[in-house]
């Protein structure tokens, strides 16, 4: 039995002015090909080492085609994702051509991907991977939870299985969830049957941690849901609002074993039950100043804010300063800011090397709504290429690369200035920097649900908050021409 795995992965912002291409793909994550894609991913926790984990479950033959991830980002440009597509697609028929062919295919996707002209870019991959395979061939794919689904991912995949956790830590568990389904599916046992309902909501990022209620409620049904004859698989797709596409949106996904009418009556049941509740999905905005006042009141350390309004994790430039400006108006003292996506002050960082103190305007350059720059005269504490290894419980082992950095202080407020478009997901690499957060007393993180799987650990109190920035939470402040509409809470109520 040869399966073949691989994905083009990307969480794509349309509101984002930069764009993403192949160059990006390759400082992300990475771009593998054949065998450099088990040597990268074996034993880690992403769906492909998931794939790679079934192959020692079930005996079968691994056949790597390419697998690509982005930082979350602006859109792809159409020649770069068109490179990246046919050759994904020429690997496939290679391996086709290869003695023993091709039994099954799976695909580790996002289901946020948007490139230029193609506003459902997840599903012209997997229509492109079943023009080559064929109806017969099964094909299986595994989504993030963030993704906006379609009716023709349906259509084109044979079975979808979507991450069930926020902060994403099943994402291995799931890889090895596909495996058992493709080769179900390859002996016959099962014979997959898909339905979508799509739910026209805006759902609130702090109301997806899939740790505590309510979604903790609504993945309990999921997976109760799960248990019943026939069902095989319940995704849950919380949707990725910064897209500005037809399918933008949230949506369940159920997968059933030969019975067409079951997976579509309990796709209903799902997306009723989340609608009946729609008020508790709902996003509360709490200011900076606010959040503050609320934590020191409470007088739990470190202080933790999440500036979801300019999180890099989800495409955000990275340069809103707010939170920065706030940190040194109040005077406060051991706070530090991870991280401020801003290559010239990096530069002139650099330049004046450690130990020296530099005038310099931080952020707020790459949209006016991101600024005005602040002014500092800061002290620059130490410099990096950027290198460092995550520790978990995210992408543990793996290695990311945050671009030339530089770590700089006034009066007690620390700012990481990075190059990379990437979301702390715990204080490593600020670590390989000197900082010790553990002992601050205020972190600011430019994320919004990932960072807890690093932080959370020892934080004091968490508050998130939704400063000036272009992913505003507040979605009235964004200008959509394609999403659905009516939507909640904007339209309906
Ligand atoms: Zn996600």
């Amino acid at each position: 039995m040869r399966i073949a795995i691989g994905g083009i992965s990307h969480e794509t912002s349309t509101f984002a002015h930069t764009r993403t291409t192949v160059a990006d793909f390759a400082d992300g994550f990475g771009l593998f090909r054949g065998p450099e894609i088990i040597n990268r991913f074996r034993g880690s926790n992403i769906c492909t080492g998931g794939f790679i984990d079934g192959a020692d479950k079930h005996g079968y033959e691994l056949v790597p085609l390419l697998w690509g991830f982005a930082y979350p980002s602006g859109l792809i440009t159409a020649t770069d994702y068109a490179a990246l597509k046919s050759e994904f697609l020429d690997r496939l028929q290679q391996a086709q051509r290869e003695p023993g062919g091709i039994d099954g295919v799976l695909l580790d996707l996002h289901g946020a991907m948007v490139v230029e002209g193609i506003d459902d870019a997840d599903a012209d991959v997997i229509e492109g991977v079943r023009g080559v395979v064929g109806p017969a061939i099964p094909i299986v794919v595994t989504f993030d939870l963030h993704g906006n689904h379609s009716a023709r991912r349906i259509a084109a995949a044979s079975a979808i299985v979507g991450f069930d956790t926020y902060p994403h830590v099943d994402m291995a568990e799931r890889g090895r969830e596909a495996a058992d389904l493709i080769v179900k599916i390859l002996n016959r046992e099962i014979q997959p049957m898909m339905a979508i309902e799509r739910i026209p909501m805006f759902w609130g990022v702090e109301n997806q941690i899939t740790a505590h209620p309510p979604m903790k409620e609504l993945m309990d049904y999921a997976h109760a849901v799960e248990t019943r004859p026939g069902i095989l698989c319940v995704s849950i797709a919380t949707g990725f609002p910064w897209a500005d596409v037809a399918n933008m949106g949230a949506s369940v996904m159920v997968v059933a074993d030969r019975d067409q009418d079951l997976a579509e009556a309990t796709a209903r049941e799902l997306r009723d039950w989340i609608w009946t509740r729609r008020e508790t999905w709902r996003h509360r905005i709490l200011t900076v100043d606010d959040a503050l006042d609320q934590g020191e009141k409470l007088g739990k350390y470190p202080i933790i804010l999440a500036d979801h309004g300019d999180n890099t994790g989800g495409g955000a430039p990275g340069d809103s300063v707010e939170i920065l400006a706030t940190f040194l108006n109040r005077k406060l003292r051991d706070a530090v800011l991870l991280y401020i996506v801003d290559p010239e002050v990096v530069a002139q960082a650099t330049a004046a090397g450690v130990g020296a103190v530099i005038d310099t305007a931080v952020g707020g350059k790459s949209d006016p709504i991101q600024g005005p720059p602040v002014k500092m005269r800061a002290t620059v504490r130490a410099l990096s290429q950027g290198d460092f290894t995550y520790d978990g419980p995210m992408y543990a082992g793996l290695t990311g690369n945050m671009g030339p950095s530089a770590w700089l202080e006034q009066d007690g407020v620390h700012v990481v200035v990075v190059t990379a478009h990437e979301q702390p997901l715990g204080p490593a690499f600020a670590r390989t920097l000197g900082i010790d957060c553990e002992s601050l007393k205020y972190i600011a993180v430019k994320s919004a649900v990932h960072f807890r799987s690093g932080f959370e650990r020892f934080a004091g109190s968490i508050f998130n908050v939704d400063a000036r920035a272009t992913h505003t939470h507040d979605f009235r402040d964004l200008t959509y021409h394609k999403r659905p509409r009516p939507m909640f809470p904007l339209e309906l109520t």
